[in-house]
């Protein structure tokens, strides 16, 4: 509290991410970070980088980059609008399409980014609750609205919507609909063809995840070359190089490799796959993932007892605090190694009463 804040500052409830902890060595589950280092043509962009150029101001628009996206996409450049992490995308997008007369919607388990963005940015919104089992019933969106978003998959349940369900609210909205694909790579198909389809449609994803550049921050959306003017009109009159020189080129590197991106996804869907049996033998419910985590309870020990005894022991898991979901874990895929240290860890504090 302090004299000198607005009355909105006041009333913001602020985002709280994940622990990025400076002073122990986790086995690190907690942020679904990619365990995977960036392609090695990114590390080699990097290291030849010539940093003279530091002394310039980045290009604007990321053009070489916009490029890139719209050259693997198969869309023009102006349907690309490129932003700091698909956060600050995200953001934009919630100033430039969401502050309407009627509400935007979206699921009451989804991103707990989104009500902070509706905080920040004044925007009234109405969760729509989702099915006992977390699936989606895109029925219950069927109201009037100023906006939709949903996570797909949905974070952190870690569950697919089909196309088909997408497609379905695009029809029948004449809203914008935003499609959240932060984890879309591992194995969901992307909504991103159906932007050519319907110009409601604005498809976000991020290179944090799949391409193991979290710390890069880049993310990017994909859509009718209106709502990318709108999101470059917010851009615009917020930061004009949101986006550094060196992570420019770094990300075109990342696009350019696609068999490492391939390889690497390949891999943890294998190690998911592997973890979720594992988990699943040790008396835990884990729900069908299709992302890089996931989402699990035990039929008999609390969520929050596993997520401090892990840390003790030095793993890191996500623990949600918060109504129907205060029994789940949510746990980034890491490598094999890391997630035979996670079952290993787990079976002996199960085995402990
Ligand atoms: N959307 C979802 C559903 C997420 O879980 C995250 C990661 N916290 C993001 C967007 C943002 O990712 P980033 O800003 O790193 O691109």
């Amino acid at each position: 509290m302090s004299q000198y804040w607005t009355d909105l500052v006041h009333k913001l409830d602020p985002y709280i991410p994940g622990e990025q902890p400076q002073d122990q060595q986790y086995v690190k589950l907690n942020t679904n970070e990619n365990p995977y280092p960036p392609s090695p043509k990114v590390t080699a962009t990097i290291d030849n980088y010539n940093k003279d150029h530091l002394k310039l101001y980045p290009d604007p628009e990321s053009t070489q980059l916009r490029q890139a996206l719209a050259q693997r996409f198969g869309v023009q450049q102006d349907n690309v609008f490129v932003g700091n992490g698909s956060d600050e995308v995200l953001a934009h997008s919630f100033q430039a399409f969401f502050k309407q007369s009627k509400p935007l919607v979206f699921p009451d388990l989804s991103y707990s980014f989104y009500p902070v963005y509706c905080g920040l940015y004044e925007i009234e919104s109405k969760t729509i609750p989702i099915n006992e089992d977390f699936s989606i019933n895109i029925n219950d969106f069927d109201i009037d609205n100023g906006g939709i978003i949903i996570p797909n998959p949905n974070a952190p349940t870690s569950m697919l919507m089909p196309l088909a369900d997408i497609e379905q609210l695009c029809k029948n909205n004449s809203s914008v609909v935003i499609i959240d694909e932060a984890y879309i790579d591992f194995g969901g198909e992307s909504a991103i063809p159906l932007t050519r389809k319907y110009d409601n449609l604005l498809v976000i994803q991020t290179f944090s995840k799949s391409r193991s550049l979290a710390g890069l921050r880049l993310g990017y959306a994909i859509g009718h070359k209106d709502l990318i003017e709108g999101l470059n009109r917010v851009k615009d009159s917020f930061n004009s190089y949101p986006i550094d020189s060196l992570a420019q080129t770094a990300a075109v590197s990342s696009i350019e490799d696609d068999s490492y991106f391939q390889q690497t996804c390949q891999k943890i869907v294998q190690t998911r796959e592997q973890a979720s049996e594992q988990l699943t033998r040790l008396g835990f419910k884990v729900l069908p993932s299709a992302a890089n985590f996931i989402f699990a309870c035990h039929e008999s020990r609390s969520a929050q007892e596993l997520y401090s005894e892990l840390k003790k022991a030095g793993v890191l898991v996500r623990y949600f605090n918060k109504p129907r979901i205060d029994n789940y874990l949510r746990i980034t895929i890491g490598t094999e190694q890391e997630m035979q240290k996670l079952i290993a860890t787990l079976s002996k504090i199960l085995q402990q009463n």
